[in-house]
């Protein structure tokens, strides 16, 4: 196959790329670095199959040739990121999503939409199905990725109910590893580089909201199966083990060895209190599971923070 994918240069679509390129897929990576980085992909140029074109995907997704698919992941989704870049986010999730659906239609190609847990919003059922409708604040300060990743959402069956794009849809659930930026502000790169440092750990609210964390590998398995399928989705993907935020700051000091100490801070508004996957239709649908432990993920993922800062070697998939 011939795969566009867009946010190519970010943390999970730079796996994506490189996990293509290594079965044999041809790979054309569109990005505009507003919050990926070159070095992310800087490996991947040994791949002859591999190609980049700079683009903000708001403006236009062109490709050059044809293509077999398209994997949709341009969005900042760093709650600091999308805060900072609301309405470029509004824009890559409406305006983006119509381009690369567009380029899907041009080439009668399979679209894969990364959507996001964030569509439940603060649910207020638990665990999460794609049943479920979700508890978005549509006019809250995370309304401009939670509303736009729902449009895209939207506009995805649209063209697949009116066009007949073949569009299939995944929602994220958190998803960390290698690769994040140490300050992205998420929770799992905050505490790492933070326990690393020697700084505090930065706990929003009283720690007892949950999440539930699954690893980069395990996630672009899913993310394959699913362009792989002819599945509409939504498919949940997430690792269903559900960790409180106090939880996870004692393991990470606990894997890194650290004394750092655990500072309180105001909870974000409209921050969502639990996250569960239900992950029943990924297995059935994809037989997809996520294998990869909340305790041995963290632990690849501090080595690599802690390598990462003596030499930055991006290379290599984290199995
Ligand atoms: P990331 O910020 O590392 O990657 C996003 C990439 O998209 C970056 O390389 C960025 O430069 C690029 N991008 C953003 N706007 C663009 C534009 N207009 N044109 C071209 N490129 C653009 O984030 P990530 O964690 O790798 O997330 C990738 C996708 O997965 C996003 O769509 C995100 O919403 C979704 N997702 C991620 C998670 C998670 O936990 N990592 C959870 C749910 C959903
Ligand atoms: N969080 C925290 N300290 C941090 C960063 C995040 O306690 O330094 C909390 C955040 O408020 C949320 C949870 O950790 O309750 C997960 O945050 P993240 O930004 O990783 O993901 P999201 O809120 O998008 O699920």
């Amino acid at each position: 196959m011939r795969v566009a994918v867009t946010g190519g240069g970010g943390f999970l679509g730079s796996f994506l790329c490189e996990a293509l390129l290594r079965r044999g897929d041809a790979v054309v990576c569109l990005d505009n670095f507003s919050t990926g980085r070159p070095e992310n992909i800087a490996h991947l140029w040994e791949f002859p199959a591999f190609e980049f074109v700079h683009a903000d995907v708001s403006v236009a997704a062109d490709v050059p040739g044809p293509v077999d698919a398209v994997a949709h992941l341009a969005s900042p989704a760093s709650p600091p990121d999308y805060l900072r870049l609301p309405l470029q986010t509004l824009a890559v999730g409406s305006r983006g999503t119509e381009n690369a659906l567009e380029l899907a239609r041009r080439d009668n190609a399979r679209f894969l939409l990364a959507s996001t847990s964030e569509v439940y919003g603060d649910p207020l059922v638990h665990p999460q199905d794609e049943d479920y409708w979700g508890n978005v604040n549509p006019i809250g300060p995370r309304s401009v990725y939670d509303e736009a990743k729902r449009y895209a959402e939207a506009v995805s069956l649209a063209y697949r109910r009116s066009l007949g794009v073949d569009v299939g849809i995944v929602r994220i659930f958190n998803t960390y590893g290698p690769r994040m930026r140490p300050h992205d502000g998420r929770v799992v790169t905050s505490f790492i580089s933070q326990a690393l440092g020697g700084e505090p750990l930065t706990v929003h609210g009283d720690g007892k909201q949950t999440r539930s964390f699954c690893y980069v590998s395990d996630l672009v398995r899913g993310l394959i199966a699913m362009l792989d399928s002819s599945e509409s989705g939504p498919f949940n993907l997430g690792n269903p083990e559900e960790w409180t935020v106090s939880d996870l700051a004692q393991l990470v000091l606990e894997i890194t060895g650290s004394h750092s100490e655990i500072q309180y801070h105001p909870l974000p508004t409209d921050d969502p209190v639990r996250r569960r996957p239900v992950i029943t239709r990924a297995q059935e649908h994809l037989g997809w599971s996520p294998e990869v432990r909340v305790a041995d993920g963290v632990r690849r993922t501090v080595e690599w923070f802690s390598h990462s800062t003596r030499e930055l070697d991006l290379s290599g998939f984290p199995n």
